[in-house]
């Protein structure tokens, strides 16, 4: 069979535990999978895309580091799937937010790209709540962000912000 490989597109700023929950469960139904980090041109994040990459490297374990790549795209998610030869499409679900917003674009994307199969992969219970929008804003405000994020990216976080951990 040849080689399943997945898209996950996001912003990833930054990589929560949330995130990583669904990359282990990626990696359990495709053989590769590429974290794709959406960057718009005039706009900075809180980390840029050098420090994202880092970061997520970072945050694999030592043996699922060769089935994980990172790469950025500025152009239709759909594209850069086909551009990096991916066939799966991967999303994470954590609420009905999150589903009537997916499947607007899953249909979309459906439509300009047959050739690229939407996966929908559920929130585990303990990493659903977690956004990255309210990770950096918990942070901000001085909030023990530990449970939320790996290690890694909570010393990065801090650093950032001229924290001490
Ligand atoms: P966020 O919404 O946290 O800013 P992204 O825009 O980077 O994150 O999201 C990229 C993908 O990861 C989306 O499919 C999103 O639904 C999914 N995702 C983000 N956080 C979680 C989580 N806690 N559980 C499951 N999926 C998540």
């Amino acid at each position: 069979m040849s080689k399943r490989t997945a898209l996950y597109p996001g912003s990833f700023d930054p990589f929560t535990n949330g995130h990583l929950d669904i990359l282990l469960q990626a990696l359990a139904v495709a053989d590769e999978v590429i974290i794709a980090i959406g960057v718009h041109a005039g706009k900075t994040g809180f980390f840029s895309f050098d420090e994202r990459q880092s970061l997520i490297a970072q945050s694999l374990p030592e043996e699922l580091q060769a089935r994980v790549s990172v790469v950025s795209f500025d152009d239709l998610v759909v594209d850069a799937a086909r551009r990096n030869g991916a066939t799966l499409l991967l999303r994470g679900l954590r609420d009905g937010t999150d589903l009537d917003y997916e499947m607007q674009m899953a249909g979309m994307n459906g439509a300009m790209a047959d050739d690229v199969q939407t996966v929908f992969l559920p929130a585990s219970p303990e990493t659903r709540p977690i956004t990255a929008t309210l990770v950096r804003q918990i942070a901000k405000m001085g909030g023990d962000i530990s449970s939320f994020v790996p290690t890694q990216v909570q010393q990065a976080v801090a650093e950032k912000l001229g924290h001490a951990t």
